[in-house]
């Protein structure tokens, strides 16, 4: 079996990112994605904070450029979801869609999804009106009437998105104060068809077999009232997708891969890079400028195997 000196797990910011910077630095590299490359990118409208697009920049355009900047340079690629990690530093092995892969280092670029509201019938309804990307469903919805749940710059960016195909967009959050960028927030609030429920929580989920509706609780004041929609959109915060890494790689309290300044693990020779890792702020950019420092860790660790 060819053993490549990395194997990046995951094709977001992150990995395209640390793939890029270890090709540069002559390592042989294998990228294993399970679907498009992109990440999360791929779920966002449209990116306004991406220096050097003032304009902003489509997400699926953002993620055409990433690719095409793998495109000159000497990677492997596999496609393929990866379901576990084994073995040790300079002869890892990767199991990804049916084959075994050696590394002699894995940087763990597997990003996060977003989190279920862990409601009686979600799972049921998810499809039929409940929906984690507005990007992808936004369109079954157009002039009709949605809620966005969430409190965070996702939730913001979402509404303001929902609100230009939705008849009617609630959002929905469980404080007072939002998380989300203030710019945001105040060009929601200037949006003719945006209502904005502060200090609301969603109880029950109704309709069979597709959403009709939501059970509202006032965190305040406990007062309960009923919402007819036709579609909610959650943003409540993000799971790590780690479940392919060894159980004693260090995570934080809510699953996301401890590392230090330089992306590395409790596990030498494992490094993680991007959303997810437990740190402050999760962006592309931050993803990125984690799988640069990823890359230049593993290349300096390669150096000394
Ligand atoms: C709706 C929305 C709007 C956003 N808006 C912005 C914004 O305006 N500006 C901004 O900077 N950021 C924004 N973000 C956040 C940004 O997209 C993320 O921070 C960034 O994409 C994280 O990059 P990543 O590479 O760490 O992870 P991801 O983008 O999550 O990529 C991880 C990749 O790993 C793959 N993967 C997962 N598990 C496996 C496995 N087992 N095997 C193989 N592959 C696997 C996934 O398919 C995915 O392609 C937004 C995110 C969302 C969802």
């Amino acid at each position: 079996m060819k053993s490549h000196d990395a194997i990046v797990i995951g094709g977001g910011p992150a990995g395209i990112a640390a793939a890029m910077y270890l090709a540069r630095s002559s390592c042989s590299v294998l990228l294993c994605e399970q679907l498009t490359p992109g990440g999360q990118v791929l779920m966002t409208d449209s990116l306004e904070n991406y220096p050097g697009y003032p304009k902003g920049i489509k997400g699926y355009e953002l993620a055409d450029l990433f690719v095409a900047h793998l495109e000159n340079l000497p990677v492997d690629r596999v496609t393929g979801a990866v379901d576990s990690v084994t073995g040790a530093a300079g002869k890892f092995v990767v199991r990804c869609a049916g084959h075994e892969y050696a590394g002699k280092t894995v940087l763990a670029c597997a990003g996060a999804r977003h989190r279920a509201l862990g409601l009686d019938r979600e799972d049921a309804l998810r499809g039929r009106g409940v929906s984690y990307c507005a990007l992808c469903d936004g369109n079954f919805f157009r002039g009709q009437v949605v809620a966005v749940v969430g409190g965070g710059n996702s939730a913001l960016e979402e509404t303001l998105y929902l609100s230009k195909i939705a008849g009617k967009v609630y959002l929905i959050h469980r404080r007072e104060l939002f998380r989300g960028t203030k710019t945001f927030l105040e060009r929601l609030k200037a949006t003719g068809n945006v209502a904005i429920l502060p200090n609301t929580i969603i109880v029950e989920l109704h309709g069979d077999p597709g959403l009709t509706g939501l059970t509202l609780r006032n965190v305040q004041s406990g007062e309960e009232r009923h919402l007819p929609v036709d579609g909610l959109f959650v943003y409540v915060g993000l799971e790590p997708a780690t479940g392919f890494l060894p159980a004693e790689l260090q995570r934080d309290g809510q699953g996301f891969i401890l590392t230090d300044t330089e992306m590395r693990t409790n596990i030498p020779g494992i490094f993680a890079a991007g959303d997810i890792r437990s740190k402050l702020c999760r962006q592309v950019i931050t993803a990125a400028g984690d799988g640069a420092t990823a890359a230049q860790a593993a290349f300096i660790f390669l150096e000394q195997l």
